[in-house]
């Protein structure tokens, strides 16, 4: 395989995916040496099979508004890879939504699922409306519109839609409300759900309890702890909440969150009370962290300013894709920090993570480090085809031994001659190695 060549086919293919090409290329750099190392691939023809979705669905979302006027948005699942399981991923509700972000997204969804030991596939839905500033009733509306639309495409065994930015518990409950009255059946058809109607304890948490116990196997392969370490997060919706609760209770200081609108600096690390506005925040649809300093004047905001710029042993991003750009990286280089961790999906740059690699900081790319939402969806899943709830100490243990076989893998196939550790590489080519063999078991 050629990196270029494969990327200026894609290029022309689908003109204008920037995000998705971006993850493309990630991955194909990644794996290019196993690649050519073995011809089976190329004689499958792999990499061809496996940049191009099983199947794009896009479909209109009409709905009313509280003032009666018709609202119309775009719909979107991809199923984008199959082979170790059923489509599984989120949906993303959120403005700036289109294909190659979401095409992106079930990419990278492919890798990571594959990195949960759990059976599942790649997929990823969506929509380009703004829940910011919408009612209660707009929201169910809406979550029920699109579903009118998607419960043709899913199922528990085909294809099982989760949260994502957007798209919290609130919503999945709208939806599911919707699939059963069309479906009739109460299935594990979504997760992420409530607790009363088939969801899993630790659900909600799992996404940044999973990305802290991941950095914590990071900290331990360099003899170090989250003790007295300060930590920026980005963020303030389920993701940067479940990391600040973690990283909180392992002894370290969470001393930023933030919002399209800037950030909030907190000298003495978030307590537990701010901890759990931020849940208030996010069931605001109101992404304006300055409300955050109006509530507890003692924290810091600036305005239209990102958290790189503060000096911290451990940076967290857990917002969205490309928030953490080269400059950025610089920045926080010059600044001391020993550990990146990439909570969101794609958070930093190509620019950024070069600038990580080339001074040997230990980074960990969202694939790897985001895993435990979905590996919890999974344990969801397992729970409702068992008719089962486990405890939370039961789902917390697996979690922990998920993050911690991820860090494994990553160790196997990232650790270069001179013992740093590339964990894009090791991510990259352990979820790659068994989405393949599993395609060339399964035959063209
Ligand atoms: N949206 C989450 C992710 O990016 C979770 C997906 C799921 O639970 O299916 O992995």
């Amino acid at each position: 395989m050629n990196v270029n060549d494969i990327m200026n086919s894609l290029e022309a293919k689908h003109p204008g995916e920037k995000e998705f090409l971006q993850a493309v290329h990630e991955v194909l750099e990644s794996i290019e040496v196993i690649y050519n190392e073995n011809p089976q691939y190329e004689a499958a023809k792999i990499i061809e099979r496996l940049v191009e979705p099983d199947r794009i669905l896009t479909f209109k979302v009409s709905w009313l508004d509280d003032s009666g006027n018709v609202q119309v948005n775009l719909g979107y699942r991809v199923q984008f890879n199959n082979a170790i399981g059923p489509y599984k991923g989120g949906i993303r509700l959120h403005p700036s939504v289109n294909l190659s972000i979401l095409k992106f997204l079930g990419f990278e969804q492919i890798f990571k699922n594959a990195l949960t030991t759990l059976p599942m596939g790649g997929g990823k839905g969506g929509s380009d409306f703004n829940p910011k500033g919408k009612s209660d009733t707009e929201i169910m509306r809406f979550c029920q519109a699109f579903m009118l639309e998607l419960w043709r495409l899913i199922g528990p065994n085909t294809d099982v839609p989760a949260g994502d930015i957007g798209t919290g518990g609130r919503e999945i409950g709208f939806m599911y409300g919707m699939y059963k009255k069309l479906q009739q059946e109460n299935t594990g058809v979504l997760t992420g759900k409530g607790l009363n109607w088939g969801g899993s304890l630790v659900r909600p948490e799992a996404t940044g309890f999973g990305a802290t116990y991941f950095a914590d196997e990071m900290l331990k392969a360099n003899n170090d702890t989250f003790e007295g370490k300060t930590v920026t997060v980005s963020g303030f919706g389920n993701v940067a909440w479940g990391v600040a609760l973690k990283v909180t209770e392992l002894g370290g200081k969470v001393i930023t969150i933030s919002g399209p609108d800037g950030y909030i600096y907190d000298e003495n690390g978030l307590d537990a009370d701010k901890i759990e506005y931020l849940l208030e925040l996010r069931a605001s649809n109101n992404d304006i962290v300055s409300t955050f300093a109006e509530e507890f004047p003692e924290t810091k905001f600036f305005p239209g300013k990102k958290p790189w710029e503060v000096a911290c042993d451990i940076a967290m991003p857990s917002a969205i894709q490309n928030e953490l750009n080269g400059d950025d990286a610089e920045m926080l280089v010059k600044n001391g920090v020993k550990y990146v961790i990439e909570v969101s999906n794609m958070g930093c740059t190509p620019e950024a993570i070069d600038v990580f690699h080339n001074n040997k900081l230990p980074f960990a790319p969202g694939k790897a480090a985001n895993a435990g939402g979905v590996a919890v969806s999974g344990l969801e899943m397992t729970q409702n085809a068992m008719k089962i709830n486990w405890s939370s100490d039961e789902v917390d243990a697996r979690l922990k031994t998920i993050m911690s076989s991820i860090h494994e893998a990553c160790l196997k196939y990232g650790t270069n001659d001179d013992n740093y550790i590339n964990y894009v590489k090791g991510a990259n080519i352990a979820g790659f190695i068994k989405v393949a063999d599993t395609m060339l078991d399964l035959g063209v």
